[in-house]
């Protein structure tokens, strides 16, 4: 299977996501955010197309990373891969993030197996377009008040959207400290 990649996988980022993370840049998306930040990764034809075993030999290779973000773009587009991409993440013990312009609820509405594959794999999901007139820099990792920070496993088990702690450890960090007790 192939996923389309806007850019190289970019490691050591802690804008992204909690902790030191590396950047799955997925390429398209449609929503048209005004002044996206990244107005590149739009096109559906664009960036180039990548084996998804060869991405999960570089995330076998990774050291000193918490975990992994989907970004783009917008993963949900292409949520086969990255389903299987984000499972393999977890199984190597890094957290899962992702980025979406949809919001929690339109991608729970869509019901298409895929998405709901790729979320029940992530354990954080800023969702959301970005809107200007909220935009603001006092937020962590968000660009305008109207995206949410959630926490996913939780969400999807209450069936209402419950915001991610970001006091909370790294779930890389709890995994490897349960390993070492
Ligand atoms: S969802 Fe993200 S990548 Fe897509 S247009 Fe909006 S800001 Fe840009």
């Amino acid at each position: 299977m192939q996923i389309r990649l806007a850019a190289d996988l970019q490691e050591d980022s802690i804008v992204d996501g909690k902790g030191i993370r590396t950047v799955i840049w997925t390429q398209g998306c449609s929503h048209n955010c005004p002044y996206c930040h990244n107005p590149k990764t739009h096109d559906f034809n664009g960036g180039e197309l990548v084996e998804v075993e060869d991405i999960i030999e570089r995330l076998e290779e990774l050291n000193g990373q918490d975990g992994i973000t989907f970004s783009g773009g917008d993963p949900m587009f292409q949520a086969k891969p990255c389903a299987i991409l984000a499972k393999k993440s977890h199984e190597l013990g890094f957290d899962v993030w992702a980025y979406t312009g949809f919001t929690f609820e339109e991608l729970l509405e869509k019901g298409n197996s895929d998405v709901l594959d790729f979320l029940s794999n992530i354990d954080v999901l800023v969702d959301g377009r970005f809107e200007i007139d909220k935009k603001s820099m006092d937020l962590e990792f968000r660009g305008s008040s109207n995206q949410r920070v959630i926490d996913v496993p939780k969400s999807l088990e209450h069936h209402e959207v419950i915001l991610f702690n970001l006091s909370e450890k790294t779930f890389a960090k709890q995994r490897r400290e349960a390993l070492y007790i």
